[in-house]
């Protein structure tokens, strides 16, 4: 770290992703002394971790892209619909170095904690390396997918090949050619990698414990006519993606899945299907996410696709999801994933039915086996949406940790502040729609509001915003109960904690939609924060309260 950098600043931002490189931008422009603290080595977060073979964006690029600065997304040409982790990375650093950026971030440096100095009114931040670093306000740009998840495997320190978890990548890569490799995880991740990781290995085992739902992106490279077309209408059309549901511009249908006659229902499925991606599929009726019967319909429809794709039918059996409504986990978006299995070199072992009992020194022991292998990679997911923040210890007024608040499971008022931590903000927090979205809308979306309402701040001499406590139950209240009108909740899927044992379970992100979700935030400030407290600055002034 610079011994030279001034130790208090107005705002520590932790994380140099998606979220902490604008929330840098726009602090910086409004005049506000900013330090991000990044534990890479690099910008980027999701993109400068996740490596694994096959990693790429399932929002196409266009929109999986700021939109703040009408230059820089002219400026910007990508090359594929949806874009590699190389590609997405280095349109980060392009950010990064188009802003100059990087002179405030501080890398290598993880946050150990935070803590809340009510004399002083300001944020005393530790990182590991025992640097104290103090601001009035703390943003938490941690990422929702940013904590890795290794299930304690028995064994695991014995096994003599190499092991890998996607998210923590060697950066030279890895060469599988002629070694017999391993994969556990079948979830977006898993399924990304597995072609490609197929296309090196002499022999490939995949480990699937759950099968989940697929739909092929029908990547390759953008249309530079289409792009430069896009690009003439960008303001208009990341308009469409601000006010849309899952912040990918779609017209909307009123339409019933149900109430459409089969052969019309099937036209429209195949269409989304051969236009590629999730959005189309999900979003081709009205009630596909609301009742069984008609999600159902969408389920048959992609069940029919893997028994056509894969040709022996015990194998495409086995890769049928039946557990879970479609949509209700974030479906996967894949090049040749179904058709992998048809390759005479891909095996697919049910761990389901045989669980895995342990990693020995020579692979992997099942109940039904064992499994030589020269290399195992953890596709297992992440601690999501909290992993990150209670990673860190927060401590807020009167000796208040979030890891005690939360330990029934997380309550934030608009996913953006907790009660108790004044002048604390949690970007794509539980309580927004986050990863229910396209998430770079969403981070400008809290970017801008959080920096708006710092800028209120100023402009009005308080001191401190902090959500009251009543006004966030009352939220959290609405998440449970919108989540409770749709099928979401059925699923035993990260977005419930489900994969991790022992995390309570709630559903986390708030399905009501990108659009209606920032018209809500909007309606909030524009009523001088309502569901905030605002403390003036200055001696002993009087409590505003605008709840
Ligand atoms: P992140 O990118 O996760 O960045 C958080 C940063 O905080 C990390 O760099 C991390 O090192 C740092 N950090 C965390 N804790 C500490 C600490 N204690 N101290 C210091 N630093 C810390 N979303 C989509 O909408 N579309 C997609 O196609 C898509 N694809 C994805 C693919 C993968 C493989 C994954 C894992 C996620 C994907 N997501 C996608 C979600 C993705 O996480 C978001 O789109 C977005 O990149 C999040 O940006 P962020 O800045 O909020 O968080
Ligand atoms: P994930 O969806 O949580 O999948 C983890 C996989 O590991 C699951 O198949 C899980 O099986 C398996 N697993 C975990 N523990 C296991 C065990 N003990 N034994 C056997 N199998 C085990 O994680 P992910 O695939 O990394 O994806 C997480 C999220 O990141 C995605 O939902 C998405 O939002 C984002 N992402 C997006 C993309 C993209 O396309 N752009 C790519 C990657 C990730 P069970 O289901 O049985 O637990």
């Amino acid at each position: 770290m610079n011994q030279q950098a001034p130790r208090a600043f107005d705002v520590i931002v932790v994380g140099a992703g998606f979220s902490g490189l604008y929330l840098l931008y726009r602090l910086r422009k409004m005049g506000f002394s900013t330090v991000v603290l990044e534990a890479g080595s690099d910008v980027g977060g999701t993109w400068y971790w996740n490596r694994y073979p096959g990693a790429r964006c399932d929002v196409e690029s266009m929109e999986y892209s700021y939109g703040f600065d009408k230059q820089l997304e002219q400026e910007w040409n990508w090359t594929e619909r949806y874009p590699a982790q190389p590609e997405i990375l280095r349109y980060l650093q392009h950010v990064a170095d188009r802003f100059d950026l990087r002179r405030d971030i501080h890398f290598h440096t993880r946050v150990k904690s935070a803590r809340w100095q009510e004399e002083t009114g300001t944020w005393k931040v530790r990182t590991e390396s025992g640097d104290t670093l103090q601001a009035a306000f703390c943003i938490m740009a941690t990422g929702c997918l940013s904590t890795p998840r290794l299930p304690p495997f028995k064994g695991i320190e014995s096994f003599q090949g190499k092991w890998y978890h996607t998210a923590q990548w060697p950066k030279e890569g890895v060469d599988f050619t002629g070694q017999r490799v391993g994969v556990i995880g079948t979830g977006s991740t898993g399924i990304q990698a597995i072609p490609k990781i197929a296309e090196q290995a002499s022999q490939l085992f995949v480990f699937q414990r759950t099968p989940n739902f697929s739909i092929p992106a029908h990547n390759g490279p953008i249309d530079q006519s289409f792009q430069r077309s896009l690009k003439a209408r960008y303001p208009e059309h990341r308009a469409a993606a601000r006010a849309s549901f899952f912040g990918v511009p779609v017209e909307m249908t009123a339409d019933s899945a149900l109430a459409t006659p089969p052969e019309e229902r099937q036209k429209r499925f195949e269409a989304a299907w051969q236009y590629g991606g999730a959005t189309r599929t999900l979003q081709a009726f009205a009630d596909l996410l609301v009742t069984e019967e008609a999600n159902a319909t969408a389920a048959d429809f992609v069940r029919g696709k893997i028994r056509e794709i894969v040709k022996d039918p015990a194998v495409a059996d086995l890769l049928c999801p039946t557990d879970h409504p479609i949509g209700t986990k974030r479906i996967c978006v894949d090049t040749h994933y179904y058709a992998t299995y048809n390759r005479p070199n891909v095996t697919l072992v049910d761990v389901r039915k045989a669980p895995i009992v342990e990693i020995t020194p020579k692979g992997l022991h099942t109940e039904a086996g064992d499994y030589e292998l020269d290399s195992l990679v953890f596709a297992t997911g992440f601690d999501a949406m909290t992993g990150a923040l209670l990673g860190i210890e927060i401590e807020g007024r009167d000796g208040l940790t979030l890891q005690d608040k939360w330990s029934s499971g997380p309550s934030a008022y608009l996913g953006l502040a907790s009660a108790g931590f004044p002048n604390l903000f949690m970007m794509t927090g539980p309580g927004s729609p986050s990863v229910l979205s396209n998430m770079v809308v969403s981070i400008e979306q809290h970017v801008e509001w959080v920096t708006d309402a710092m800028a209120y701040l100023r402009e009005h001499g308080l001191k401190s915003i902090e959500a009251d406590a009543a006004a966030e139950t009352d939220w959290m209240r609405h998440v449970t109960e919108v989540a409770d009108t749709t099928l979401f909740p059925k699923a035993n899927s990260w977005y419930v904690g489900a994969n991790i044992p022992g995390k309570p379970r709630m559903f986390m992100p708030y399905v009501g939609g990108v659009g209606p979700y920032r018209d809500h935030c909007q309606g909030i400030a524009d009523r001088g924060y309502e569901g905030f407290v605002l403390e003036p600055d200055g001696p002993q002034g009087k409590v505003q309260r605008a709840v």
